[in-house]
């Protein structure tokens, strides 16, 4: 009986524990789409919201006047 009992108390910890949703995403980063929850540390630059440096990077390599260039040619 004491078995029966535990393993139906597992059993509703299980059922708990998966059915807890994911936190909201609050915003969705504007380089790559990825999903930002409440609490997530995230870079703002001109108005927009980015997931990480290296997405600001790439935004900037993309959209603003960068350009590579070879030093000494
Ligand atoms: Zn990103």
């Amino acid at each position: 009986m004491e078995w029966a009992i535990a393993t139906d108390w597992a059993a509703r910890v299980d059922k708990y524990v998966t059915t807890i949703p994911d936190a909201p995403v609050i915003v969705e980063c504007d380089q790559c789409g990825a999903e930002l929850h409440e609490g997530d540390e995230a870079v703002t630059y001109d108005g927009l919201v980015l997931c990480s440096d290296e997405c600001l990077v790439r935004y900037l390599r993309d959209c603003a006047a960068v350009d590579y260039m070879v030093i000494g040619e």
